[in-house]
């Protein structure tokens, strides 16, 4: 399961009541995007969650694919978001509070860190590969975002 099968909605509850459906839990599975971003639904939300959802829209939902929110951009979109938030120096459990008080989504802190440890080992067989291949370059590339990343 990818990581972004493990992001779930914060206020959960409290959004399917405010929009008086069973939304389902995690944040990315395709019925809650269609539930959540279909303008008349937005309308229901309380003000500090309508501009969190907005937020969530325009940073991981803003691609031109005539399949969105479902061409898996939203998903790659958000990975790279949590990539850069260890980039700057976050832990697992900071990262875990940061998408809470961006977007009032949470995870489990154990299934941020089997990502972002999973994502060192794929840059580092990427890293291993290019070297055995003679690209200097994109091994180079590999072994500085992994050092960025640990
Ligand atoms: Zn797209």
């Amino acid at each position: 399961m990818a990581i972004t099968d493990k992001i779930y909605l914060k206020n959960h509850r409290q959004l399917s009541s405010q929009l008086e459906t069973n939304l389902p839990k995690s944040a990315f599975s395709g019925a809650t995007l269609d539930l959540l971003f279909q303008s008349e639904n937005l309308a229901n939300l309380d003000d500090a969650t309508q501009e969190r959802v907005l937020d969530f829209a325009t940073d991981f939902l803003d691609c031109d694919c005539d399949s969105n929110p479902h061409c898996g951009h939203p998903e790659r979109k958000f990975m790279r978001y949590l990539l850069e938030l260890r980039e700057q120096g976050l832990g697992p459990d900071a990262i875990v509070d940061v998408m809470g008080d961006d977007y009032m989504l949470y995870a489990y802190s154990g299934d941020v860190l089997s990502f972002l440890d999973q994502s060192v080992r794929t840059l580092e067989a990427v890293e291993e590969l290019a070297e055995v291949e003679g690209y200097r370059e994109a091994a180079d590339e590999a072994h500085e975002r992994k050092r960025r990343l640990s």
